[in-house]
């Protein structure tokens, strides 16, 4: 008998609407377990105020994008909100294989190719605690254009539905009890008794 311990990585995959805070939790979480390895994301869309290239995206163009997808450089990606985001698959190969554990804050769309090939990740989905909040925290956010609002409010209540995919489910009534409860689900996994 064995558990994860001793295996490689594990693969956390942090999916949620838009406005449900998963950015902050992801951040806080990173911050205080720094032995997490976060996989930045290649994107198309543009840097918003205070974001930097290589820290909160790749920031790329479609043609970069297109390039990286063609040469079978991404682990999964998706259009999101009219933008392309993607997954470079490398760094999460070698963060694994290295035995460390990898987050990745990804949408519905690409966590669902992602779990295709890693059935063994841990699928975990945030989940602001009323649909009222979710559009005011949308809405207090003001950084994206009011089109862009209208697209993420419409997603988001289909986007609920999608809840059942993953193994987890986190309300995010508070952040620091999110990120304990994420850091449960996580100390968790690495006790499970392997099956095969
Ligand atoms: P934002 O533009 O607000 O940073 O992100 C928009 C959406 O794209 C969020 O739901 C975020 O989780 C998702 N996203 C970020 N990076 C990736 C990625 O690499 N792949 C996919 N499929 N979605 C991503």
């Amino acid at each position: 008998m064995r558990t994860n311990m001793t295996q490689q990585g594990i693969l956390i995959v942090l999916s949620g609407p838009s406005g449900a805070g998963k950015g902050t939790i992801c951040r806080e979480l990173l911050r205080s377990n720094p032995n997490l390895q976060y996989s930045i994301s290649a994107t198309t869309r543009q840097p918003r105020a205070g974001e930097a290239n290589g820290i909160n995206y790749w920031f790329l163009s479609k043609h970069e994008f297109e390039s990286m997808a063609e040469q079978n450089d991404l682990l999964e990606w998706a259009e999101v909100y009219g933008n392309y985001y993607g997954t470079p698959r490398r760094y999460v190969a070698e963060q694994l294989e290295s035995g460390k554990d990898v987050v990745l804050e990804i949408d519905i769309q690409g966590a669902m190719r992602v779990k295709e090939k890693f059935p063994e990740g841990v699928y975990i989905y945030i989940i602001p605690p009323s649909s009222d909040e979710l559009a005011e925290r949308i809405n207090k956010r003001g950084t994206d254009s009011p089109d862009s609002i209208k697209k993420r409010l419409g997603c988001a209540s289909e986007e609920l539905s999608c809840v059942y995919n993953y193994h987890y489910l986190v309300v995010n009534d508070k952040i620091a009890s999110a990120v304990r409860n994420i850091e449960a689900i996580i100390a968790a996994e690495k006790c499970k008794v392997q099956r095969n």
